[in-house]
């Protein structure tokens, strides 16, 4: 998630408005205790060896926090364009999977930012709807405290991301799917911004979804949250389907007014498409001690609560999938 959500994260660990706005629908530990996922689990849908080492690659100190803009931004996108190039899917743009881009300052007094998404695209049928699925790669770069790693955000995001890549291209989607490897989330949200702006014509009229993936390795009571019922409640009953089989606890909430400072709505790289009319569903887990320190780091992240957060992400993109091409129907 990018910094305004740390600054308010950050009073909130610091208890100061913890007492001002409780979350009515806050979860209790105890319901989801026994979903706790250190027990030994077997992915049903992913190579979690894969999806364990793509986390820990990508979030090693080599990576130097993958600040925009920085080398160890430019290592990190050069990794994962030969993860995409060593699947052999196919790249949105006919120039490569690199989508460049630049924003105007967004307000006075901010700059505007340069970056990089990285775009690829399956089952691109003329006329089918299109699913954007999301992570971004960028996160906060170094500090006097050493390097923001950045395990959880959102190196958890690209891996499953690569790995959903993997599972559709062996169970072909009914929709076009996207797969948005999303620069600048951290310099406020700037990636997306830009793709939502100019969308590639590739896509036209065709943007139907947007499922974005940001923080979801640290589902430490088990629990992993679906972002975007409050604002599209006719994807209610698709969650609470999938909710009946995901192996982690998926709960939905953190996207109304109720929710006060934790509503997360406009966070993280689903915002601009939320913005624009675009239903979403952003998938996170709930904050950690480590969130924008430089402790989120690999070891924190426990195996079989990754591989089961990958597998529930597979879940709930197969079903986003199904319902969208029914509703094109
Ligand atoms: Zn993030």
């Amino acid at each position: 998630m990018e910094f305004s959500a740390l600054m308010i994260r950050s009073f909130l660990a610091a208890g100061l408005l913890a007492a001002a706005c409780s979350s009515p629908s806050a979860p209790d530990p105890a319901a989801t205790e026994t979903a706790t996922a250190t027990h030994a689990y077997t992915a049903r849908y992913h190579d979690s060896a894969r999806a364990l080492s793509a986390l820990e690659t990508l979030s090693s100190d080599d990576f130097e926090g993958r600040l925009t803009g920085e080398p160890g931004n430019l290592k990190a996108r050069e990794w994962i364009i030969d993860q995409l190039q060593a699947r052999g899917v196919d790249p949105l743009l006919d120039g490569g999977f690199e989508a460049p881009f630049e924003t105007a300052s967004l307000s006075e007094g901010r700059e505007g930012v340069s970056g990089t998404n990285l775009l690829a695209i399956i089952n691109d049928e003329p006329g089918a709807p299109v699913i954007v699925m999301s992570a971004h790669y960028d996160h906060v770069g170094m500090g006097e405290d050493g390097i923001y790693n950045g395990a959880d955000d959102n190196a958890s995001g690209v891996a499953a991301l690569l790995e959903a890549i993997s599972w559709f291209q062996q169970n072909a989607p009914e929709t076009t799917l996207v797969f948005a490897f999303f620069d600048a989330e951290e310099m406020g949200i700037a990636g997306s911004a830009a793709f939502v702006h100019d969308l590639p014509e590739q896509i036209g009229d065709r943007l139907a979804f947007n499922l974005n993936l940001d923080m979801v390795s640290r589902a430490d009571k088990g629990e992993i949250f679906a972002v975007g019922t409050y604002h599209y409640p006719e994807l209610v009953p698709l969650i609470d389907a999938v909710a009946a089989e995901t192996p982690l606890t998926l709960s939905k909430g953190h996207d109304s007014p109720e929710w006060g400072n934790q509503d997360w709505s406009t966070l993280s790289d689903h915002a601009p498409f939320l913005r624009a009319g675009v239903p979403i569903i952003y998938l996170g887990v709930e904050d950690h001690a480590d969130y924008h320190k430089v402790t989120d780091t690999f070891d924190k992240v426990d195996p079989n609560t990754f591989a089961r957060s990958v597998d529930t992400v597979l879940l709930v993109a197969e079903a986003i999938d199904e319902h969208v091409a029914s509703d094109a129907e």
